[in-house]
């Protein structure tokens, strides 16, 4: 005979009963496999693309570590514009909000730059284009047909002594007086600007402190002088630098030198490396092993999938302040005074170490999928209706979530046109 407040037999079987711990253990593992899904998005995520889109230069820089070996420039290829924003918009709908036009000198080609930043900010809609350059070819009509898309122009200048940049290469005598025409033409139409110091055997004993603060950069990106293979060392270089550079003792006394300039940046050899996201012929570049190591084209291949061989350390980019305040809107028009941008730096950095971002983009945060206990799991006190139909959505999500990272595990890759 059934006893009516005894479940059903095949209910009451094991296999069927809500057991508590095994729900919590189920839960757990789902986070996991969750929170692991999540990391692998962030660090697939290209945020921040630095496009060294020529090798040629004006200049002769003996610390160069972008040389030029080719003269290839793809905007300037039959259809090869098209196929440059094509690249640009891809990019752009893995996760890049932030551009970076460098070389080689990017304004030996100023109409093809202009255009492209007037499609990165009016079509694609990016928080920041930036450009890097020397300066030295750079005009009064380029500011004034294409100033307003521009978020940052970063100069680059290694001494104001010009004895010594002629020494060093940059330029034959009149990059000071440039570098201020320059400036003064950032005032004019509203482009912040910005610095870039790459500190060498040369310029390692001289106090800057005062011109800086004349210039009233927004930035003052300080890099200590870096030996890549194949680019300024080795057999295969057009540069030796080897006699140029500096030790991290060096390096550190100049920043003591400069510890009142607060828009300071530095950035030692060790960050460097592992820190940018390049991208060549549209290639990232993986510079981890000392030289630079391409990644297959993303006329190729995915952008996820040329990420995944370029070896980006995210964590690196976020922890040495690569996301800062990098939209114009953002950054307060010279001649106002500078903002201190290291805080503004330490402000993105911290908010999760990039959870600021995931956010932004509408999803959670690395290590923030659900509360979490002081050891860092997930509580273990879940009960009820609620806690059963978690424990089915946290399945269905780490079962999606399994298929998911099994369809995209490295050997998948596929060639974008296939
Ligand atoms: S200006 Fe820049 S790209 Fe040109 S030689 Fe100097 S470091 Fe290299």
């Amino acid at each position: 005979m059934t006893d009516a407040s005894s479940p059903p037999e095949e209910l009451a079987h094991p296999r069927h009963r809500f057991d508590a711990p095994r729900k919590e253990e189920v839960l757990a593992g789902a986070l996991e496999v969750i929170d692991a899904r999540v990391q692998e998005d962030e660090h697939l995520t290209p945020t921040s693309v630095n496009w060294h889109y020529t090798r040629a230069c004006n200049y002769e820089c003996k610390f160069c570590f972008h040389t030029a070996k080719s003269s290839y420039f793809l905007p300037a290829e039959p259809g090869g514009m098209d196929e440059a924003q094509l690249c640009l918009k891809r990019l752009r709908d893995a996760g890049m909000k932030k551009i970076n036009f460098s070389g080689g000198e990017p304004f030996l080609h100023p109409k093809h730059l202009g255009e492209l930043c007037r499609f990165c900010k009016e079509t694609l809609k990016l928080e920041s284009v930036s450009i890097v350059s020397n300066g030295s070819k750079i005009q009064e009509r380029w500011f004034q047909q294409f100033g307003d898309y521009v978020d940052i122009l970063a100069i680059s200048c290694d001494s104001f002594n010009e004895e010594t940049n002629v020494k060093i290469g940059r330029g034959k005598g009149m990059h000071i007086r440039q570098l201020e025409q320059v400036r003064n033409w950032c005032n004019m139409y509203g482009v912040p600007f910005k610095l870039n110091s790459v500190i060498n055997i040369h310029n390692v004993g001289e106090d800057m402190t005062a011109a800086i603060l004349q210039l009233s950069p927004v930035r003052w990106k300080v890099f200590q002088c870096l030996l890549l293979d194949g680019e300024n060392a080795g057999p295969d270089a057009l540069r030796d630098a080897k006699e140029l550079a500096i030790t991290g003792e060096q390096f550190g006394q100049f920043l003591k030198r400069h510890e009142t300039v607060a828009c300071l940046v530095p950035e030692d050899n060790t960050r460097m490396k592992d820190s940018y996201l390049i991208s060549g012929r549209l290639r990232f570049l993986n510079c981890t092993g000392g030289a630079k190591a391409p990644s297959r084209s993303l006329r190729e291949v995915s952008v996820r999938c040329a990420l995944r061989e370029a070896g980006f350390d995210r964590k690196m980019f976020v922890e040495r302040g690569g996301v800062y305040a990098w939209s114009r809107a953002r950054v307060p028009r010279p001649p106002a005074a500078p903002p201190d941008v290291e805080d503004l730096a330490a402000a993105g950095a911290s908010q999760g170490g990039g959870g600021g971002e995931a956010a932004a983009r509408g999803r959670p945060a690395v290590g923030s999928v659900g509360p979490r206990t002081e050891t860092g799991r997930p509580p273990r006190a879940l009960g009820g209706e609620g806690a059963a139909l978690l424990t089915v959505a946290a399945c269905g999500l780490a079962l999606g979530s399994a298929a998911y990272l099994f369809w995209r595990r490295p050997g998948s890759c596929r060639a974008w046109t296939q």
